[in-house]
């Protein structure tokens, strides 16, 4: 699951495409589209961000061989995830009668939306007896190797064999309205720059568990 249209991909879209090509039947539920990433921008692709960001991952998902994943869009709305908490745990617990592992942002991540959804899931995961492994997004930008804040004892890293690190390299090119400056301007520019996306294009994953 993801608390914005790139977030399974950026931290676990490779193992995603190994368990898309495994045959595991998968279930991708988006919170939001993902339509306050620029709030202040005037440029036209701004417009409509949740079509853009919604388009932009079933490109993504192409990429990883992972098409015919069930999509779940709970189109909850961007930036204010934890005012809707409970009732996202609610709906995840519905979806985990049929689930038996459900990963999601890391419940630490320092971004709002990434933690409420992260909670939510772990909250959901407890209640229905699934378990849940957490991805960080942000916390690879703020958090240096050994910082202590993160539960590295309970990380697991999951090594992505060169095929489907390409394939993650060609679906991280989708998010162009991420990775790319919508225009000129100042708040045009874009939420992902190199050096951060530089985070998302290793050859391996982590996760919590
Ligand atoms: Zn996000």
């Amino acid at each position: 699951m993801a608390a914005h249209p790139d977030d399974e991909v950026l931290g676990f879209g490779g193992t995603i495409a190994l368990l898309a090509a495994s045959g595991v039947r998968l279930c991708l539920v988006s919170v939001t589209a993902g339509e306050a990433s620029h709030p202040h921008s005037l440029a036209p692709a701004a417009r409509d961000l949740a079509a853009v960001r919604s388009r932009e991952l079933r490109d993504a998902l192409g990429r990883l061989g992972a098409a015919d994943a069930q999509s779940v869009m709970l189109g909850m709305p961007d930036g204010k995830v934890s005012w809707h908490e409970q009732e996202l745990s609610g709906r995840l617990a519905e979806l985990f009668r049929d689930c038996d592992l459900c990963v999601a942002p890391y419940s630490r991540d320092l971004h709002p939306d990434h933690e409420a959804a992260g909670r939510a899931a772990l909250d959901a995961g407890t209640r229905r007896g699934v378990p849940v492994w957490e991805y960080p997004v942000w916390a690879w930008h703020w958090a240096a190797p050994d910082d202590e804040r993160l539960p590295w004892h309970r990380a697991a890293r999951l090594q992505l064999p060169p095929e489907f690190r390409a394939r993650k390299l060609a679906a991280l090119a989708c998010f162009r309205s991420q990775i790319e400056p919508l225009g000129d301007a100042p708040e045009d520019a874009a939420i992902l720059p190199p050096a951060e996306l530089a985070h998302f294009r290793r050859d391996f994953e982590v996760i919590w568990r």
